[in-house]
């Protein structure tokens, strides 16, 4: 056995800071949210990871199924039943004990705006369209980058989008946007619903299709967007024949999804703190009079039952809600919801605490004076359960 010098041709990162561009300091710096701890999920976390990219948050509100075996690395037997952003989470501190990963057992949306902002970029393997459209607007208005992966069968394809030019959103054709919207109109769809059949799939495009976007990625995070292939268009891969090609997006000028923030206002809560709370804020910030508090989901200010009349005072937002709360408890029936995304500032509502509400985690309440606005950013997290941190750097 040959023993090595401890010098620098040694170090852990030596043969990737070879590279000409490189900027390990950066990477390792570098806090990266990942949505997703599937299949794809897996693959960006294992990469990020040995790459020594420094803190890594990790999204993902499923379990391990016996199914997910055969295409997540970093899931083991005996793994099912656990949440899988735990699991992975808990696998990084053995691939590379550089780098601390933080698990986050809750849907994407309920992190909040004000997470978004708090990490370097966003990197998505998600299943769904609901979330992905979450994740394409919440970056839009905060002028986040995130890289976009999706695989089926022995297909994938890879986008990046940067804050300027085509969205997510403007990807999507007319239909595509009244099915959304129809879904988001009918606000308790099952987890089953939200995320579709299942699709096939397989270990080897997850792995190309997640190494594709983490390359991409490092490009962004190391500073370097001039090296970038992909820059709010997609590489599509097909696996059968090992063909690639491209696609550019082109600027939907009609998109409802280019709302750019200004700067985000943190905005310290604690149990006790109201909606109120942040109207004082807002008085402060922008003058006397404002016109609007702007949420950044639904938010159900009551809801009555049209076949028996029942009338439930409820008052928490629309996401919070899950499969059952919409129907009437009296008969059974489906529940009329008045959910607002915009409420008066002088409103009665005003005064309920912000936790009694479930808003998002980190979320961001906008007020408005005329064409003025100022975004607050909760902070601390409002407190959901299922937050596990791995790692202690
Ligand atoms: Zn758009
Ligand atoms: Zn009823």
């Amino acid at each position: 056995m040959v023993t090595l010098d401890a010098t620098a041709t040694d170090g852990r990162y030596h043969r990737q800071e070879l590279i000409s561009w490189w900027d390990q300091s950066r990477l390792s710096n570098a806090r990266v949210l990942i949505v997703g701890a599937g299949a794809l999920g897996n693959e960006i976390v294992k990469s990020l990871a040995l790459l020594g990219v420094g803190h890594l948050d990790i999204v993902d509100m499923d379990k391990v199924e016996h199914a997910n075996l055969a295409r997540c690395v970093l899931f083991r037997d005996g793994d099912e039943g656990r949440p899988k952003s735990e699991v992975v989470a808990a696998a990084v501190g053995t691939l590379n004990p550089d780098v601390t990963a933080v698990a986050h057992t809750v849907p994407v949306q309920q992190l909040g705006l004000g997470f978004l902002n708090e990490v370097d970029l966003v990197i998505a393997g998600l299943d769904n369209r609901e979330a992905r459209l979450w994740v394409g607007q919440s970056c839009r208005k905060l002028g986040q980058h995130w890289v976009d992966g999706a695989i089926e069968g022995l297909r994938g394809l890879v986008r990046v989008f940067l804050p300027e030019g085509a969205c997510y959103e403007c990807t999507l054709g007319e239909t595509d946007r009244k099915i959304m919207a129809q879904r988001r109109a009918c606000a308790l769809l099952s987890a089953e619903e939200m995320h579709g059949g299942k699709v096939p799939t397989n270990a080897t495009t997850a792995s190309i299709i997640a190494a594709i976007e983490v390359q991409e990625a490092v490009k962004l995070i190391v500073g370097r967007g001039d090296l970038l292939a992909l820059r709010n268009s997609a590489l599509m891969y097909i696996g059968e024949t090992l063909e690639t090609y491209r696609v550019t997006y082109a600027e939907d000028e009609f998109c409802p999804s280019h709302d750019r923030y200004e700067d985000l206002l943190p905005f310290a809560v604690t149990a006790e703190t109201s909606l109120a709370d942040v109207v004082t804020a807002g008085h402060v910030r922008l003058g006397e009079h404002l016109d609007a508090v702007e949420l950044e989901d639904d938010l159900i200010v009551a809801s009555r039952c049209g076949s028996c009349g029942h009338n439930a005072p409820v008052l928490r937002s629309l996401r919070s809600l899950r499969p059952g709360d919409g129907l009437c408890p009296a008969c059974g029936e489906e529940l009329t919801l008045d959910a607002r995304r915009v409420l008066d500032p002088t409103d009665k509502v005003l005064a309920a605490r912000l936790l009694d509400l479930h808003l998002a985690d980190r979320d961001v309440i906008t007020v408005r004076a005329g064409n003025r606005r100022a975004h607050f950013a909760l902070s601390p997290a409002l407190g959901t359960p299922g937050v596990f941190q791995e790692g202690s750097r």
